[in-house]
């Protein structure tokens, strides 16, 4: 079900949010859910809250994975927790380490399906980006990730465990009852919902996730820390405000609807228009929390003096930023990067207009850990790329 005339996404929003049975896991709860289990087993209504508050704060703050080091539990009630629940991760299937100090993990979640966790450290941050599907089911023609048929929402604990994952790797939870590890800049201080998957396809689990992630007593994350990238799930964005409140990038690659239809084929279902008007509602709009417009510098596709002048008059009355990300090419990709003095060019005249557009440097190269590669490797290239270039080409 690939080209032009095919269904721009399949229905993942009937998928189960759970895994299948066995003893719940606790990771991945609100606050509520969490009460909600204690009570299931047996904690009486007017300890809930009390016990809810400390169970939290062992798995979020103290990040400890073993019932039996809650030592502010009763031994019954441990005992309680270990026969009706789990605390798991996803599993670490391999961990690189780039050149640059990006670290990539590879992650297996139930079912065998694997999942990317890049680590990207910057002089004045530590950027986790995170995954929150297996595969996509967009099929966005420059991203590897679109290329792969096999897809699954993640759950909210695969994906609040990505997050724990990555701080065990950088040693970064507080020893228990030593501090709050509020102390000193973090290791891990944002997080990007731009690894594998769509996150507005996935709205119920990512926002659980992060309202996990920011909430103070845990892993205490502000919501400006984190950033959601959607190719345009317009019915969405207004809830991303209301429920996550997170800050908000778009992938726009385009500045006509013809040329988006391709790239980003969303685009059919939802145009520029109608997402501009989304955005420019998006009730955070403000000049603090500017939305970030992500731009992929394709070589004579959309990268023209003339693209960057449409860019400039469609983004009129939304505070906004501009990502340029040079394409990060791929074996078998259907597009070339633009050279670097094209996109100076093209960055020049957002600047000259009044916008910040930074051109972003690619991070872990070496690793394929950069934007747009992530894919496991099980499930490489099962989309041919003959396939791919010709039903680009075919579109131009
Ligand atoms: N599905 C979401 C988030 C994941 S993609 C979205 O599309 O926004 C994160 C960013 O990487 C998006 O802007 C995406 O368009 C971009 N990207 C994908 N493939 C790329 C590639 N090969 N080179 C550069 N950027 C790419
Ligand atoms: Fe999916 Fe985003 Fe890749 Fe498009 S760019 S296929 S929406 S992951």
């Amino acid at each position: 079900m690939t080209g032009p005339t095919a269904p721009v996404t399949q229905d993942v929003l009937t998928m189960p949010r759970r895994e299948a049975d066995g003893p719940r896991n606790l990771i991945g709860l609100t606050r509520d859910g969490l009460r909600d289990a204690l009570l299931s087993v047996g904690v009486p209504e007017r300890q809930a809250k009390m016990r809810t508050g400390q169970v939290w704060q062992w798995l979020y703050h103290w990040g400890v994975r073993d019932f039996d080091a809650m030592t502010n539990l009763s031994k019954a009630f441990r005992a309680t927790l270990r026969d009706n629940f789990v605390i798991a991760l996803p599993e670490v299937v391999t961990r690189q380490v780039g050149a640059d100090g990006t670290r990539k993990y590879l992650v297996r979640i139930a079912g065998g399906h694997e999942v990317e966790v890049v680590y990207i450290p910057e002089t004045d941050r530590g950027t986790l980006c995170v995954s929150s599907q297996v595969g996509c089911t967009l099929t966005c023609s420059f991203c590897h990730t679109g290329t792969q048929k096999l897809v699954r929402n993640l759950s909210a604990a695969e994906i609040v465990g990505q997050v724990m994952l990555a701080r065990d790797d950088l040693g970064e939870w507080p020893e228990p009852g030593t501090g709050t590890g509020e102390g000193g800049p973090r290791l891990l201080s944002n997080i990007v919902l731009m690894g594998m998957g769509e996150p507005l396809y996935n709205f119920e689990n990512v926002r659980d996730a992060m309202n996990v992630v920011m909430d103070g007593e845990g892993i205490a994350l502000g919501r400006r820390r984190i950033t959601l990238s959607t190719s345009g799930v317009v019915p969405e964005i207004a809830r991303t405000a209301r429920e996550i409140g997170c800050l908000l990038a778009v992938s726009f690659h385009a500045t006509t609807d013809d040329v988006r239809d391709v790239l980003v084929p969303i685009n059919r279902r939802w145009n520029i228009e109608t997402l501009l008007d989304a955005l420019r509602t998006y009730p955070k709009v403000s000049n603090s929390e500017r939305i970030t417009f992500e731009y992929v510098m394709l070589d004579g596709v959309n990268d023209s003096d003339a693209d960057a002048h449409r860019l400039v008059s469609l983004l009129d009355g939304i505070p906004a930023k501009v990502n340029l990300i040079p394409f990060n090419e791929w074996p078998g990709a259907p597009y070339r990067r633009s050279s670097n003095n094209r996109i100076r060019a093209f960055a020049t005249i957002l600047m000259q207009a009044g916008y910040a557009s930074p051109i972003r440097t690619p991070r872990g190269e070496d690793i394929m850990a950069a934007c747009g590669q992530l894919k496991s490797a099980t499930e490489r290239a099962r989309k041919s790329r003959a396939r791919i270039a010709a039903e680009v080409e075919a579109s131009r």
